[in-house]
């Protein structure tokens, strides 16, 4: 598939660029301040910035290019008409990490049969934000009224648990990222199935596993 990558250069687009090469897709690569040509291609990827992401998405949608955005911190829903009017789709994922959706899932299911749960969330010291986007959506989906304890550690990577206590028993459902090639998996399923989403916006992982 011949696909535009916004942020190539980026953290996250340093481990997936290859990848995707690898998988047999055709990457351009575009960097900021390059005219965003995306005309005749398949798909646009962007890991860009919550600055960046709206602009480039709005390019490749005018040019008839459909969108896979994993740029964090920025709202797509305004960008749905446009994708919509196009019969485009424009798939956004704030999780990328296949293990990580399936997490939340399973814990998801575990909460209608353990009502007493806590997260713990684990990051590396660079992150600034806690608790992460991830314990926060785990928490909402098991009823918001959950405790989420955030830790940040030199040495770790992306880890969460979600611990449910009963009677004489304790689940953890566990995910751990040890780098960012957990994202390639859930990005190379993105392209493999957005053109079976309906045209507009899509969002989250979740939405391709069934
Ligand atoms: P990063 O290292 O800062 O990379 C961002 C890249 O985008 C930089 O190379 C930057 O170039 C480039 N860029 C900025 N404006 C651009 C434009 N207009 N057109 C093309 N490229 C442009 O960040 P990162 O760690 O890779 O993360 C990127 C985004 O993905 C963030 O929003 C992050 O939160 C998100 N993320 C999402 C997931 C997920 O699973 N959904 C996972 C990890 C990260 P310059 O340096 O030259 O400005």
């Amino acid at each position: 598939m011949k696909v535009a990558f916004f942020g190539a250069e980026g953290k996250v687009g340093t481990a997936l660029v290859p990848m995707l090469r690898r998988a047999g897709h055709d990457v351009r690569p575009i960097e900021a301040g390059e005219e965003p040509d995306v005309r005749g291609l398949h798909a646009a990827v962007d890991f860009t910035t919550p600055s960046a992401a709206p602009e480039n998405v709005r390019a490749a949608l005018e040019q008839g290019v459909s969108c896979i955005v994993g740029t964090t911190g920025w709202d797509a829903q305004p960008l749905d008409a446009l994708a919509r009017e196009r019969g485009l789709r424009l798939f956004v994922a704030p999780n990328f990490s296949l293990g990580a959706v399936l997490m939340m899932r399973f814990a998801e299911q575990a909460a209608q049969f353990f009502p007493r749960a806590e997260i713990v969330e684990l990051h590396g010291e660079a992150k600034k934000d806690a608790p992460s986007g991830t314990a926060r959506a785990t928490a909402v989906l098991l009823g918001g009224d959950v405790p989420v304890h955030s830790v940040r550690l030199p040495g770790l990577v992306a880890h969460q648990e979600v611990l449910f206590g009963g009677e004489g028993q304790l689940l953890t459902i566990r995910h751990d990222a040890y780098s960012r090639d957990a994202y390639v998996p859930g990005v190379l399923l993105a392209l493999e199935r957005l053109d079976t989403l309906p045209p507009g916006l899509t969002v989250g992982l979740d939405a391709l596993l069934d």
